[in-house]
């Protein structure tokens, strides 16, 4: 009770899987007392590119552009563009990031990616020496929640996609734990296209359960051998 989560929610259609997910997830944690932001993305027709136009007036180097740098000039002297500004906002002010995709070609969707690539600037989210367990957004906690087109055994150590574990790496790992925020179990409905009327409750009330008693849950060791081992 109490908490703050944010949501981060790539599906263009409300009545897909995707979105009865988003849906339980807001009312549950309502219900529990949190107070809920979504951040849709593809209704918000949310930019994923990272260009020039994320930099409102003057650039540090206007002879050769680096995205990085110009971001992270621009974020010290307070101009970063508004839809940037305001959802860092939104991350700053909570405590548990969840995010909400299908899978796309073993990754997030590019919209979500695009998400990333722009909101988590450096010197907002980490900074020099400042990364892992040092990232600038200690204190929180994210929860990547997914389904996939291919099924349970397809995503094992020995199925054909190789384990789940090798696609949650550069999420987990490389974005979240690099910027210092922990990780919690990560939530996979695996191919709820192909399953029973019957199953896809179940995946739908697995994760009504699950929300129920998340705030007990310890981090993951988010560790190269969590993924590889
Ligand atoms: P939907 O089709 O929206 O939902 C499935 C079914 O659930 C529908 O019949 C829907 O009506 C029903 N449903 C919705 N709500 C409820 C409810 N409350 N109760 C009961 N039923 C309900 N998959 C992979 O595994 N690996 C990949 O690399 C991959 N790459 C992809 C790349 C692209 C570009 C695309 C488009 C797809 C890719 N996929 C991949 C497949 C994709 O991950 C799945 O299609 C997606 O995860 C299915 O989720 P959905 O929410 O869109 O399902
Ligand atoms: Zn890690």
């Amino acid at each position: 009770a109490g908490k703050r989560v944010l949501i981060v929610y790539a599906h263009q259609e409300p009545k897909s899987f995707n979105g009865s997910l988003l849906k339980i997830a807001v009312e549950e944690l309502t219900k529990q007392g949190c107070s809920v932001t979504v951040s849709d993305l593809y209704a918000m027709q949310f930019e994923p590119r990272a260009t020039r136009n994320d930099i409102v007036g003057r650039l540090h180097n206007s002879e050769a552009f680096n995205y990085g740098v110009e971001t992270w000039e621009a974020y010290k002297r307070g101009g970063l563009s508004k839809d940037l500004v305001e959802e860092q906002k939104k991350v700053q002010e909570a405590d548990l990031l969840i995010f909400q995709f299908p899978l796309f070609w073993f990754n997030m969707p590019a919209i979500l990616k695009g998400w990333m690539d722009r909101v988590l600037v450096q010197g907002f989210a980490y900074d020099l020496s400042k990364a892992y367990d040092g990232g600038l957004l200690q204190g929180k906690l994210s929860l990547f929640s997914f389904t996939t087109g291919g099924s349970k055994e397809m995503y094992s150590k020995e199925g054909i996609g190789g384990d789940i574990r090798y696609v949650l790496w550069p999420m987990q790992h490389g974005i979240m734990h690099f910027c210092g925020v922990k990780v919690l179990e990560p939530h996979i409905c695996y191919a709820p296209e192909n399953v029973s009327e019957e199953k896809r409750k179940e995946m739908l009330t697995a994760w009504t359960q699950r929300l129920k008693t998340l705030w007990k849950e310890e981090p993951i060791d988010c560790s190269p051998q969590w993924y590889f081992k």
